[in-house]
Protein backbone atom coordinates (compact mmCIF):
# COMPACT_ATOMS: atom_id res chain seq x y z
CA UNK A 1 0.00 0.00 0.00
CA UNK A 2 1.33 3.46 -0.43
CA UNK A 3 0.29 6.05 2.98
CA UNK A 4 -1.87 8.76 1.74
CA UNK A 5 -0.07 12.22 3.19
CA UNK A 6 -0.48 14.37 6.08
CA UNK A 7 -0.11 17.80 4.52
CA UNK A 8 1.49 19.90 7.60
CA UNK A 9 1.43 22.92 4.94
CA UNK A 10 -1.98 22.64 4.08
CA UNK A 11 -3.27 21.84 7.47
CA UNK A 12 -1.55 25.03 8.84
CA UNK A 13 -3.00 27.25 6.22
CA UNK A 14 -6.09 25.87 7.18
CA UNK A 15 -5.96 26.66 11.10
CA UNK A 16 -4.35 29.80 10.64
CA UNK A 17 -7.09 31.33 8.88
CA UNK A 18 -9.05 30.29 12.08
CA UNK A 19 -6.89 31.46 13.95
CA UNK A 20 -6.85 34.82 11.74
CA UNK A 21 -11.15 35.07 12.05
CA UNK A 22 -10.89 34.79 16.05
CA UNK A 23 -8.39 37.19 16.36
CA UNK A 24 -10.18 39.64 13.84
CA UNK A 25 -13.25 39.13 16.30
CA UNK A 26 -11.09 39.76 19.24
CA UNK A 27 -9.94 42.71 18.16
CA UNK A 28 -13.37 43.87 17.38
CA UNK A 29 -14.21 43.51 21.10
CA UNK A 30 -10.74 45.49 22.14
CA UNK A 31 -8.43 42.83 22.66
CA UNK A 32 -5.68 42.41 19.58
CA UNK A 33 -3.57 38.90 20.48
CA UNK A 34 0.09 39.81 21.52
CA UNK A 35 3.18 37.70 21.61
CA UNK A 36 6.41 38.51 22.85
CA UNK A 37 9.26 36.95 21.45
CA UNK A 38 12.81 37.26 23.10
CA UNK A 39 16.37 35.90 22.13
CA UNK A 40 19.58 36.32 23.58
CA UNK A 41 22.38 35.52 21.67
CA UNK A 42 23.11 35.28 17.59
CA UNK A 43 22.75 31.83 17.20
CA UNK A 44 21.87 31.65 13.76
CA UNK A 45 19.00 29.00 14.00
CA UNK A 46 17.30 30.82 16.84
CA UNK A 47 17.38 33.90 14.61
CA UNK A 48 15.42 31.81 11.76
CA UNK A 49 13.44 30.78 13.94
CA UNK A 50 12.46 33.54 16.08
CA UNK A 51 12.10 35.87 12.93
CA UNK A 52 9.12 33.08 11.20
CA UNK A 53 7.24 33.31 14.43
CA UNK A 54 6.85 36.72 14.52
CA UNK A 55 6.17 36.94 10.66
CA UNK A 56 3.65 34.48 11.06
CA UNK A 57 1.73 36.14 14.07
CA UNK A 58 1.87 39.39 11.53
CA UNK A 59 0.20 36.98 8.71
CA UNK A 60 -2.52 36.40 11.10
CA UNK A 61 -3.43 39.79 12.39
CA UNK A 62 -1.64 38.76 15.80
CA UNK A 63 0.43 41.31 17.39
CA UNK A 64 3.84 40.55 17.82
CA UNK A 65 7.43 41.91 19.67
CA UNK A 66 10.70 40.79 19.24
CA UNK A 67 13.37 41.82 21.81
CA UNK A 68 17.19 40.41 21.24
CA UNK A 69 19.73 41.08 23.38
CA UNK A 70 23.04 40.18 23.86
CA UNK A 71 24.38 36.92 24.71
CA UNK A 72 25.94 38.82 27.36
CA UNK A 73 22.89 39.86 29.15
CA UNK A 74 22.11 38.81 32.70
CA UNK A 75 20.03 35.97 34.10
CA UNK A 76 18.80 39.05 36.63
CA UNK A 77 18.02 41.39 33.33
CA UNK A 78 16.21 39.21 31.54
CA UNK A 79 14.36 37.40 34.37
CA UNK A 80 13.34 41.71 34.56
CA UNK A 81 12.22 41.53 31.31
CA UNK A 82 10.34 38.42 31.33
CA UNK A 83 8.49 40.12 35.02
CA UNK A 84 7.70 43.05 33.02
CA UNK A 85 6.03 41.51 30.41
CA UNK A 86 4.16 39.32 32.48
CA UNK A 87 2.56 42.92 33.67
CA UNK A 88 1.62 44.13 30.18
CA UNK A 89 -1.62 43.86 28.75
CA UNK A 90 -0.86 43.97 25.62
CA UNK A 91 0.82 40.67 25.96
CA UNK A 92 -0.68 37.26 26.19
CA UNK A 93 2.14 34.92 25.25
CA UNK A 94 5.89 35.10 26.16
CA UNK A 95 8.05 32.93 24.31
CA UNK A 96 11.39 32.63 25.77
CA UNK A 97 13.68 30.88 22.24
CA UNK A 98 15.65 28.04 23.86
CA UNK A 99 18.85 27.55 24.09
CA UNK A 100 19.66 30.57 26.24
CA UNK A 101 23.59 31.13 27.03
CA UNK A 102 25.35 28.97 28.91
CA UNK A 103 25.67 31.30 31.81
CA UNK A 104 21.89 31.07 32.46
CA UNK A 105 19.12 28.64 33.92
CA UNK A 106 16.70 28.22 31.14
CA UNK A 107 14.37 26.62 33.14
CA UNK A 108 14.21 28.97 35.81
CA UNK A 109 13.92 31.66 33.34
CA UNK A 110 11.15 29.47 31.36
CA UNK A 111 9.55 29.14 35.63
CA UNK A 112 9.58 33.25 35.57
CA UNK A 113 6.88 33.35 32.91
CA UNK A 114 3.23 33.84 34.21
CA UNK A 115 1.35 29.86 33.59
CA UNK A 116 -0.99 32.10 32.13
CA UNK A 117 1.44 33.53 29.11
CA UNK A 118 2.99 30.30 29.01
CA UNK A 119 2.22 29.80 25.08
CA UNK A 120 5.05 27.19 24.74
CA UNK A 121 3.89 25.15 27.38
CA UNK A 122 7.06 24.31 28.98
CA UNK A 123 6.49 26.14 32.40
CA UNK A 124 6.04 23.22 35.04
CA UNK A 125 2.50 24.46 35.52
CA UNK A 126 1.55 23.99 32.27
CA UNK A 127 3.40 20.40 32.27
CA UNK A 128 1.37 19.36 35.73
CA UNK A 129 -2.31 20.55 33.79
CA UNK A 130 -1.35 18.33 30.93
CA UNK A 131 -0.66 15.52 33.32
CA UNK A 132 -3.86 16.07 34.91
CA UNK A 133 -5.82 16.94 32.27
CA UNK A 134 -6.51 20.67 33.57
CA UNK A 135 -6.72 23.13 31.32
CA UNK A 136 -3.28 24.95 30.57
CA UNK A 137 -1.32 25.35 27.44
CA UNK A 138 0.14 22.21 25.51
CA UNK A 139 3.78 22.38 23.56
CA UNK A 140 3.11 23.38 20.23
CA UNK A 141 4.78 20.14 18.91
CA UNK A 142 2.98 17.42 20.31
CA UNK A 143 -0.11 19.58 19.91
CA UNK A 144 0.22 19.71 16.41
CA UNK A 145 0.94 16.27 15.91
CA UNK A 146 -2.75 15.71 17.86
CA UNK A 147 -4.26 18.59 15.24
CA UNK A 148 -2.75 16.00 12.09
CA UNK A 149 -4.47 13.05 14.20
CA UNK A 150 -7.64 14.94 14.49
CA UNK A 151 -7.36 16.24 10.51
CA UNK A 152 -7.61 12.41 9.30
CA UNK A 153 -10.39 11.67 11.69
CA UNK A 154 -8.73 9.36 13.39
CA UNK A 155 -10.02 7.49 16.73
CA UNK A 156 -7.25 7.00 18.89
CA UNK A 157 -9.12 5.36 21.76
CA UNK A 158 -8.33 1.76 22.22
CA UNK A 159 -5.07 1.98 20.09
CA UNK A 160 -1.39 1.25 20.64
CA UNK A 161 0.55 4.52 20.16
CA UNK A 162 4.76 4.43 20.44
CA UNK A 163 6.56 7.14 21.05
CA UNK A 164 10.26 6.93 19.98
CA UNK A 165 11.34 9.56 22.40
CA UNK A 166 10.63 10.80 25.86
CA UNK A 167 12.07 14.56 26.09
CA UNK A 168 9.85 17.19 27.99
CA UNK A 169 9.09 19.11 25.00
CA UNK A 170 7.94 16.60 22.77
CA UNK A 171 7.95 13.02 23.38
CA UNK A 172 6.59 13.08 27.37
CA UNK A 173 3.93 15.75 26.42
CA UNK A 174 2.89 13.61 23.34
CA UNK A 175 2.31 10.50 25.16
CA UNK A 176 0.56 12.13 27.47
CA UNK A 177 -1.75 13.82 25.55
CA UNK A 178 -2.54 10.45 22.94
CA UNK A 179 -2.71 8.78 26.74
CA UNK A 180 -5.96 11.56 27.43
CA UNK A 181 -7.47 10.25 24.07
CA UNK A 182 -7.53 6.85 25.37
CA UNK A 183 -4.72 5.34 23.21
CA UNK A 184 -2.30 2.52 24.78
CA UNK A 185 1.02 4.37 25.16
CA UNK A 186 4.20 3.14 25.17
CA UNK A 187 7.10 5.25 25.53
CA UNK A 188 10.44 4.21 24.32
CA UNK A 189 13.99 5.90 24.16
CA UNK A 190 18.05 5.21 24.30
CA UNK A 191 17.48 2.36 26.70
CA UNK A 192 14.25 0.65 24.97
CA UNK A 193 16.04 -2.67 24.12
CA UNK A 194 13.92 -4.04 21.18
CA UNK A 195 12.24 -1.00 19.51
CA UNK A 196 11.42 -2.82 16.82
CA UNK A 197 9.49 -5.28 18.60
CA UNK A 198 7.90 -1.95 20.04
CA UNK A 199 6.90 -0.32 16.79
CA UNK A 200 5.67 -3.63 15.18
CA UNK A 201 3.15 -3.75 17.44
CA UNK A 202 2.14 -0.17 16.79
CA UNK A 203 -1.27 1.32 14.91
CA UNK A 204 0.53 5.17 15.19
CA UNK A 205 3.67 5.50 15.81
CA UNK A 206 5.40 9.25 16.77
CA UNK A 207 9.54 9.56 16.41
CA UNK A 208 10.80 12.30 17.77
CA UNK A 209 14.29 11.12 17.88
CA UNK A 210 16.62 13.50 16.25
CA UNK A 211 18.72 10.68 14.22
CA UNK A 212 18.14 9.90 10.31
CA UNK A 213 16.26 6.25 9.89
CA UNK A 214 15.89 5.57 13.40
CA UNK A 215 12.52 4.10 11.99
CA UNK A 216 12.89 1.98 8.91
CA UNK A 217 9.96 -0.27 6.30
CA UNK A 218 10.53 -3.22 8.60
CA UNK A 219 9.69 -1.61 12.10
CA UNK A 220 6.01 -0.63 11.02
CA UNK A 221 3.05 -2.52 10.55
CA UNK A 222 0.71 -2.36 7.47
CA UNK A 223 -1.44 0.35 7.61
CA UNK A 224 0.11 2.25 10.53
CA UNK A 225 0.12 6.11 11.12
CA UNK A 226 3.45 7.50 11.35
CA UNK A 227 4.58 10.93 12.36
CA UNK A 228 8.18 11.95 11.95
CA UNK A 229 9.25 14.98 14.47
CA UNK A 230 12.40 14.83 13.43
CA UNK A 231 14.85 17.10 11.94
CA UNK A 232 18.04 15.95 10.52
CA UNK A 233 19.83 17.16 7.27
CA UNK A 234 21.20 14.41 5.46
CA UNK A 235 24.36 13.72 3.16
CA UNK A 236 23.14 16.12 0.84
CA UNK A 237 22.33 18.93 3.41
CA UNK A 238 18.90 18.17 2.93
CA UNK A 239 16.17 18.59 5.51
CA UNK A 240 14.97 15.20 6.86
CA UNK A 241 13.35 13.30 9.61
CA UNK A 242 13.71 10.15 11.64
CA UNK A 243 11.99 8.15 9.32
CA UNK A 244 13.14 6.36 6.15
CA UNK A 245 10.32 8.06 4.25
CA UNK A 246 10.30 6.08 1.08
CA UNK A 247 10.34 3.22 2.12
CA UNK A 248 7.92 3.53 5.18
CA UNK A 249 5.22 5.38 3.25
CA UNK A 250 5.12 1.93 0.75
CA UNK A 251 3.68 0.28 4.33
CA UNK A 252 2.18 2.96 6.33
CA UNK A 253 -0.91 3.87 6.47
CA UNK A 254 -0.88 7.58 6.66
CA UNK A 255 2.49 9.55 7.29
CA UNK A 256 4.12 12.99 7.56
CA UNK A 257 6.60 14.21 5.06
CA UNK A 258 9.53 16.55 6.44
CA UNK A 259 9.62 19.16 5.44
CA UNK A 260 5.60 19.82 5.46
CA UNK A 261 4.76 17.53 7.77
CA UNK A 262 4.99 18.44 11.42
CA UNK A 263 7.55 21.50 10.86
CA UNK A 264 4.68 23.61 10.10
CA UNK A 265 1.93 22.68 12.89
CA UNK A 266 4.94 24.23 15.35
CA UNK A 267 4.07 27.79 14.51
CA UNK A 268 0.54 27.26 13.66
CA UNK A 269 -0.11 25.55 17.60
CA UNK A 270 1.94 29.09 19.13
CA UNK A 271 -0.41 31.11 16.89
CA UNK A 272 -3.58 28.61 18.37
CA UNK A 273 -2.06 29.33 21.71
CA UNK A 274 -1.59 32.76 21.91
CA UNK A 275 -5.25 33.48 20.68
CA UNK A 276 -6.45 30.89 23.26
CA UNK A 277 -4.36 33.31 25.61
CA UNK A 278 -5.92 36.45 24.51
CA UNK A 279 -9.37 35.12 24.45
CA UNK A 280 -9.08 33.86 28.26
CA UNK A 281 -7.90 37.54 29.12
CA UNK A 282 -10.33 38.78 27.30
CA UNK A 283 -13.19 36.79 29.38
P1 LIG B 1 16.00 15.25 22.47
O1 LIG B 1 15.72 16.08 23.66
O2 LIG B 1 17.40 15.08 22.03
O3 LIG B 1 15.35 13.81 22.72
C1 LIG B 1 15.59 12.75 21.86
C2 LIG B 1 15.00 11.50 22.43
O4 LIG B 1 15.29 10.42 21.55
C3 LIG B 1 15.55 11.12 23.80
O5 LIG B 1 14.50 10.77 24.67
C4 LIG B 1 16.45 9.91 23.51
O6 LIG B 1 16.48 8.96 24.54
C5 LIG B 1 15.77 9.31 22.32
N1 LIG B 1 16.67 8.49 21.52
C6 LIG B 1 17.92 8.79 21.09
N2 LIG B 1 18.41 7.81 20.35
C7 LIG B 1 17.46 6.84 20.30
C8 LIG B 1 17.38 5.58 19.68
N3 LIG B 1 18.38 5.11 18.94
N4 LIG B 1 16.26 4.87 19.83
C9 LIG B 1 15.22 5.33 20.56
N5 LIG B 1 15.23 6.54 21.16
C10 LIG B 1 16.35 7.28 21.04
O7 LIG B 1 15.21 15.78 21.20
P2 LIG B 1 13.81 16.56 21.07
O8 LIG B 1 13.98 17.98 21.48
O9 LIG B 1 12.70 15.76 21.64
O10 LIG B 1 13.67 16.55 19.47
C11 LIG B 1 13.61 15.36 18.74
C12 LIG B 1 13.68 15.66 17.26
O11 LIG B 1 12.56 16.44 16.91
C13 LIG B 1 14.90 16.50 16.83
O12 LIG B 1 15.26 16.13 15.52
C14 LIG B 1 14.36 17.91 16.81
O13 LIG B 1 15.08 18.75 15.93
C15 LIG B 1 12.98 17.66 16.31
N6 LIG B 1 12.01 18.69 16.68
C16 LIG B 1 11.22 19.14 15.69
C17 LIG B 1 10.28 20.08 15.95
C18 LIG B 1 9.41 20.55 14.85
O14 LIG B 1 8.84 21.62 14.92
N7 LIG B 1 9.25 19.73 13.78
C19 LIG B 1 10.14 20.61 17.24
C20 LIG B 1 10.93 20.09 18.25
C21 LIG B 1 11.88 19.12 17.97
P3 LIG B 1 17.12 9.28 26.00
O15 LIG B 1 16.10 10.09 26.72
O16 LIG B 1 17.30 7.93 26.59
O17 LIG B 1 18.39 10.02 25.75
Amino acid sequence: MTAQLIDGNALSRHLRTEVAERAAALKARGTTPGLAVILVGDNPASQVYVRNKVKACHDAGLHSVLEQYPENLTEAELLARVAALNHDPAIHGILVQLPLPKHMDGQKVIEAIAPAKDVDGFHIASAGALMTGLPGFWPCTPYGCMKMLESIGYELKGKHAVVIGRSNIVGKPMALMLLQQNATVTICHSATRDLKAQTLQADVIVAAVGKRKVLTADMVKPGAVVLDVGMNRDDHGKLCGDVDFDAVKAVAGWITPVPGGVGPMTITMLLVNTLEAAERAAR
